[in-house]
């Protein structure tokens, strides 16, 4: 992606631009996998579920999976029944079930109340979620298997009903943000080790997503591992991924419109905020800037635009002063940051382009209006 040329041909600002092409090479990634393992791929939408982005995945993915009815209901608009919905919710509701029943192929239960709760109509493809009570992360807020989980039957207690016997799939979700194997392989031998054969009974297994196919460069382990699963036991196996499609395809560009010395240090406001992007703030993590050179000899505080004295999105170095009225970039804002966004203190939301061909093309803008909307009675 070029970004002078996208900084250069933006002409408002804040933007958030999809990059077609590094999206498609993510989608590729996934479609060799496919190829040389048999395995089926499904984007997950919550990531991004913007309709362009849907509407380039379609091509390269067995399906979509959903966490809503709303999501089901856009994955369903998308395909148009070619392909299948996998879902999978802690928050499945009685007056939505019948709907969902009918929009999604796979539904995989997360608990065994969910279970007994709901019943299947003879089109869905039913699953458990198994929490298979191992760690990765050493963030709980994002771990499936802190203790007190929400998210899946207890692999012990799964192995004491005798559940797995009537359902046709597994569902496994259990890593964030992953660049190599080794959790799932981990993660398949406890299942291994606890159903056995039992496997060889269902129809599928979906892993779940949480592993950055598109930035591991080693796909041996993952490639036998599915092949071994598939001989072993006959089944189909899901990957599910999201950050691993968009994540890096979306960046955020923006324009500094002020700048003071606070403190001895040079602070930029810049006419975004972490409320477009709400990760840098819930997780207080820095996002990449295409702009930074750690050698730079200016130091900048970004900060964004709205009340909140944390609304800050980190320091940065540059090769030369920052000027008010000029443009930078957040790279690899494509998943979790849009579909996050919102209009706190009224400012809008940013403006969406897709990159193609080496043409900038506008596809959305918010307005006025569309802030009203949603906060009028009338
Ligand atoms: C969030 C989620 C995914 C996608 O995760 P990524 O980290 O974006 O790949 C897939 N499956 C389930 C069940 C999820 O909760």
């Amino acid at each position: 992606m070029d970004f002078q040329l996208i900084k250069d041909s933006i002409p408002t600002s804040p933007a958030f631009v999809l990059d077609e092409g590094e999206m498609i090479r993510n989608l590729k990634v996934l479609n060799m996998l496919r190829h040389r393992c048999g395995c089926k791929a499904l984007y997950s939408i919550k990531a991004l579920p913007l309709s362009s982005v849907l509407a380039i995945a379609k091509s390269f993915v067995d399906g979509f999976s959903a966490s809503s009815l709303f999501e089901a209901r856009m994955a369903d608009e998308i395909l148009t029944g070619q392909g299948s919905i996998h879902l999978t919710t802690p928050g499945l509701r009685p007056e939505e079930w019948d709907e969902i029943a009918r929009l999604a192929t796979h539904v995989s239960f997360n608990s065994l109340t969910q279970y007994q709760r709901f019943t299947a109509t003879a089109g869905n493809s039913i699953g458990l979620r198994v929490n298979p009570k191992l760690s990765f992360l050493k963030d709980e807020r994002f771990d499936p298997c802190r203790q007190y989980s929400k998210l899946g039957v207890d692999i012990d207690e799964l192995w004491q009903s005798s559940s797995l016997d009537q359902v046709q799939g597994l569902h496994v979700h259990n890593i964030f943000s992953a660049t190599d194997f080794t959790p799932l392989i981990k993660t398949i031998e406890k299942l291994r080790s606890y159903f056995g054969k039992s496997l060889a009974r269902l129809d599928w297994l979906n892993l779940g997503g949480g592993y950055l196919f598109n930035q591991i460069s080693e796909h041996r382990s993952f490639i036998d591992l599915i092949n071994r699963l598939k001989k072993d036991f006959d089944l189909e196996v899901y990957i599910e991924p999201g950050s691993a499609v968009v994540g890096s395809a979306g960046h955020l560009v923006a324009t500094v419109i002020d700048s003071f010395v606070s403190d001895g240090k040079t602070v930029a406001i810049l006419d975004t905020s972490v409320n477009h992007n709400p990760e840098v703030f819930e997780y207080q993590r820095q996002p990449q800037l295409y702009e930074h050179d750690p050698k730079g000899g200016y130091s900048v505080i970004l900060a964004g635009c709205t009340c909140l004295a944390g609304d800050v999105f980190g320091e940065y170095r540059f090769t030369k002063p920052l000027a008010v009225g000029e443009k930078v970039v957040f790279k690899n804002t494509g998943a979790y940051s849009l579909i996050k966004a919102n209009r706190f203190n009224g400012y809008n939301l940013p403006d969406i382009y897709i990159y193609q061909d080496r043409q900038l093309k506008k596809t959305k803008h918010y307005d006025y209006q569309e802030y009203r909307r949603q906060w009028c009675a009338d």
